[in-house]
């Protein structure tokens, strides 16, 4: 089983999958992976870190996209596919929808042409379930000038128009994959989101 878990910045993707993962891993033990994109592995890292480098101002979007996707190639290749042969519950902070919303939406490469590109990278591996943590994004915004101050100075760069973007690609995915992904509105109390996250796993995985 395969699980990705998206969301717009200030979603609280983080701190969901913090508390959601430590309740699994009693239950699955080394049966689960808990993994995020580039995952940790050498070449993924060093491409995030190309992708990630101030210097780079130079760098188009399009190559920007195409080195997300071979990252992500790398860390399926290395991490989640073995995982997922072993019989693991693999769950992945970020998949190929990050990529759709954040270069295809957001940096305005388009949707379908980023999904295509990255058939590649994925191959046909799909996540079974996707759960996409929904906020509005300038509560998204306020949120992380409030709690994140490390932040603010990528956040100033990135107008609003831009998560806004980003959100209504994350829409799109989810109108166009209503069986894959499920949207959780987390602009609600931290408890409430994970009660939320926990029926809507359950729903999939019923056990
Ligand atoms: O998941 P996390 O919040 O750590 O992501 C960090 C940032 O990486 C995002 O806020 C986004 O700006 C950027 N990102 C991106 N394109 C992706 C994935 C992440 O621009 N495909
Ligand atoms: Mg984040």
């Amino acid at each position: 089983q395969f699980i990705s878990f998206e969301g717009p910045d200030g979603a609280g993707k983080t701190s969901v999958l913090k508390a959601i993962g430590e309740e699994l891993r009693v239950k699955y033990g080394d049966n689960l992976m808990l993994t995020r994109e580039p995952g940790g592995n050498k070449i993924s890292e060093s491409i995030r870190n190309i992708i990630l480098d101030p210097i780079n101002t130079e760098m188009d979007v399009r190559t920007e996209a195409l080195l997300y996707a071979a990252a992500r190639r790398q860390h399926l290749m290395e991490t989640v596919i073995p995982a997922l042969k072993a019989g693991k519950l693999v769950i992945s902070d970020r998949y190929v929808d990050s990529s759709v919303a954040y270069q295809g939406g957001g940096r305005e490469i388009g949707e379908q042409a980023v999904w295509q590109m990255n058939q590649f990278a994925i191959d046909g591996l799909e996540p079974d379930l996707t759960v996409y943590l929904d906020i509005e994004s300038e509560e998204g915004i306020r949120r992380i000038k409030t709690h994140r101050t490390d932040e603010i100075n990528r956040l100033d760069v990135e107008a609003l128009e831009f998560h806004q973007r980003v959100r209504k690609s994350y829409l799109n995915l989810l109108e166009q994959n209503p069986e894959r992904i499920k949207l959780v509105d987390a602009s609600q109390p931290l408890d409430k989101v994970l009660q939320d996250v926990k029926e809507t796993m359950l729903q999939k995985y019923p056990n």
